[in-house]
């Protein structure tokens, strides 16, 4: 056996494992231990691993098996047709080669060079919930199973008929001595959130998902339990025997599955709406897209599309593989979960000296990008996560939302791997690193620290602050290796020609950045304090402090003097107002200041801008008070705009949507802010809806 094979092997098992054991906590507890798309990653590993080598397969490896064993307590009964499982694509390239499967077993491959030959298909939503079959006798409802295993589930027909939408009784002429149905039993959003308000509130385990719910659900011993959890149900496929006639007024035979679903609804069945008769591939991509922010309106969970071969006699060709249906397959949406391995524990120092741990692990798909690195925010969290060398972590990102490592998979930790923490010193300059006392951060205190210098640098130069261009992190870099620059003052005396010596930099690009130094000193002066890098001093309330006290001198006398000043301007207070007094009684500050004064300059607002900061406080402060959140791209307005909008007639904006937000403007392609917005029944408005707004101010 070669070295790779015996590693092979004892992955296939560990992920074996690992896999039988939570989905026997989620198909037979009803209560998973571990995230979907985690289970799903490691499962495609794991039948990545069995594909390379086939030897690896077992008898009892998850891949070989549909969902879980019946439970007891119920009457076990076999399906006369199996109940698959569904094969999965994440993504549209692994749909085309799902497609391309199927074409090959129909024997409908193009010729080379030529275009795929387009199936028409059928596109529905994935429902979050259980698959049931129901038979009906004579078109009575005789005897309603879960899937089980595919070939055995559960006889839980006394519970299914307190499902409303599941008709007892088929609305047919001439109803066949028996035929099955199968479909999604779920449960509302509504219902799953009172349930687990109700479990909260007796102290019981709540529910991880509606589909775990509903399966708990389906499977109590009390059908009057189930009537109360008010589960629903949606159709989706039919078995009518070959020898069925329809009567008179009965629908036709189905020859297609859209003609089932039609049929189905015919019948009596709720069959879900949103069904599209796509056809080709095109249009189920299309289709896939639509529902990827369309199914955030439904009342009920959805975890992807299902697309199925439209034909039924073709479906028929195309037949099964052990496990489930080729002619259909489950697109699902972008994990926002994902496992990767950690490769390594690196540690960023800031511009205040905080040193914070970052993760780097191997890159993962995660809500559209690729994510390969996630902050552990501090020497607690490391702790909490207990990482070792070489664990595989379980990161998650939704959305715009910054990539965090949720939790580690210690059952997969190689042996004998070392505990992470944190460094005693700073990775970059070696001094001790200080922790005080009941603070989180972990810091670098020695101000001269390379790190602290280019953070500092970095800010000083950014967008917000001085806004100076050419001078982006790789050069900061050599300017502060080099020893070029040790302050932000220094920057002001490099001469062209030395510039025009640094990799990367020629004379032209060395005068630009020289003389756009140059412009940056009449920058306004709420810019200039922005750009120092004072704690707690972001953009908003520099501004702020910039309008009332027009100076450096000003601000930092207020600062020692009369701090009641400072805590008297509007969203100040009295953090910011202890932090400015220790910024400025740091001699090394004090002596920043006076050298960026011999440079030229003015550290204080010209007179245009006192005069506009008067003209402003005379102004409308009619939105004063509110603050405001922008998302999304305004048909006319830009950010800045609408910004500056807000701001002139006194309102806030901020960059987080809370529940303390009192609108959130909203333009196209607004993201997780909107939905944030509103799950907090944040008032949104429109571009014209903030026009009116001001306008009224
Ligand atoms: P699946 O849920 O991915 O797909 C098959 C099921 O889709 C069908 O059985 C049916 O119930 C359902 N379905 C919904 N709408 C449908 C429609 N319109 N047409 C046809 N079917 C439709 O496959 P599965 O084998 O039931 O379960 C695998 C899933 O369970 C994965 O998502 C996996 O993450 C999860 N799982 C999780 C854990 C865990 O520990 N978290 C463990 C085991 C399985």
């Amino acid at each position: 056996m070669s070295s790779t094979s015996s590693q092979a092997r004892a992955r296939a098992e560990e992920l074996r494992q690992l896999l039988n054991r939570a989905a026997h906590a989620y198909y037979v507890l009803d209560a998973p231990e571990m995230e979907d798309p985690v289970y799903d990653r490691l499962y495609r590993e794991l039948l990545d691993l069995e594909a390379a080598d086939p030897q690896l397969i077992t008898a009892d490896s998850p891949t070989q098996r549909v969902g879980g064993a019946p439970a007891s307590g119920f009457v076990s009964v076999r399906h006369r047709i199996g109940l698959l499982s569904l094969d999965n694509a994440f993504n549209n390239d692994e749909l085309e080669a799902w497609y391309a499967r199927l074409l090959k077993v129909l024997d409908r491959e193009p010729a080379d060079g030529a275009a795929l030959p387009a199936l028409a298909m059928v596109g529905e939503l994935k429902i979050d919930g259980n698959a049931l079959a129901l038979s009906y006798s004579e078109g009575v409802l005789s005897q309603a199973a879960t899937r089980g295993d595919g070939e055995q589930g559960e006889e839980i027909t006394a519970n299914v008929r307190t499902i409303a939408s599941v008709p007892l009784r088929l609305q047919l002429e001439n109803p066949p001595a028996w035929l099955e149905v199968r479909g999604e039993a779920f449960i509302p959003d509504h219902t799953f959130a009172a349930i687990n308000s109700e479990r909260a509130s007796r102290g019981e385990a709540l529910f991880a998902n509606p589909r775990n719910a509903c399966a708990g659900t389906l499977r109590q011993l009390d059908p009057k339990v189930v009537a109360a959890r008010r589960l629903d149900f949606f159709a989706y496929t039919l078995h009518l025997p070959d020898d069925w006639q329809p009567g008179a007024g009965d629908p036709p035979r189905p020859t297609s599955q859209w003609e089932s679903l039609r049929w189905l609804r015919a019948a009596g069945f709720k069959v879900n709406p949103n069904a599209a008769l796509l056809p080709d591939l095109a249009a189920v991509e299309a289709f896939f897209e639509q529902w990827d922010s369309g199914r955030r309106t439904l009342s009920y969970a959805t975890d992807g599309v299902v697309v199925k071969l439209n034909d039924l006699r073709l479906q028929d060709a195309a037949g099964f593989t052990q496990k489930a249906p080729r002619w259909a397959t489950a697109l699902k949406y972008p994990a926002e979960e994902a496992p990767s391995k950690l490769l390594r524990l690196s540690c960023q120092v800031g511009r205040t000296g905080v040193v914070t741990p970052v993760a780097e692990f191997e890159p993962v798909p995660l809500a559209g990008t690729s994510v390969s690195r996630a902050t552990l925010h501090n020497a607690d969290r490391l702790d909490e996560l207990d990482l070792h060398a070489g664990d595989t972590i379980v990161v998650r990102k939704a959305g715009e939302i910054i990539p965090e490592v949720v939790r580690v998979l210690a059952e997969l930790r190689p042996a004998g791997s070392q505990r992470l923490e944190l460094p005693h010193t700073c990775p970059e300059c070696g001094s001790e690193l200080v922790r005080e006392e009941g603070e989180a951060a972990t810091r670098c205190v020695n101000s001269s620290c390379p790190a602290i210098l280019r953070g500092a640098l970095r800010h000083w130069v950014s967008k917000g602050a001085l806004d100076v261009d050419g001078l982006g992190s790789k050069l900061i870099e050599q300017l502060v290796d080099r020893g070029l620059v040790g302050s932000l003052a220094d920057l002001y005396r490099l001469d062209g020609a030395l510039l025009a010596s640094l990799e990367r930099m020629g004379q032209k690009s060395a005068d630009n950045l020289v003389s756009a130094l140059e412009d940056s000193k009449a920058q306004p002066w709420h810019r200039q304090l922005y750009g120092l890098g004072i704690h707690h001093v972001g953009e908003v309330n520099a501004k702020a402090l910039a309008g009332a006290f027009p100076s450096a001198a000003e601000l930092a006398t207020a600062a020692s003097q009369t701090p009641e000043l400072i805590t008297a301007v509007y969203g100040i207070g009295a953090e910011i107002a202890q932090s400015l007094q220790q910024w400025f009684a740091t001699p090394a500050n004090q002596q920043l200041l006076s050298q960026l004064e011999s440079l030229g300059f003015s550290l204080a607002a010209s007179e245009q801008e006192r005069a506009a900061a008067a003209e402003r406080a005379e102004a409308s402060t009619a939105l004063a008070g509110q603050t405001f959140v922008l998302t999304g791209t305004l048909p006319n307005l830009s950010r800045s705009q609408a910004k500056a909008l807000i701001e002139a007639a006194g309102g806030k904006v901020s960059g987080s949507v809370s529940k303390k937000t009192s609108y959130l403007v909203a333009g196209d392609e607004a993201g997780s802010k909107l939905t944030k917005a509103e799950s907090l029944g944040v008032a949104v408005l429109d571009e014209a809806g903030l026009q009116a707004l001001l306008a009224a101010a």
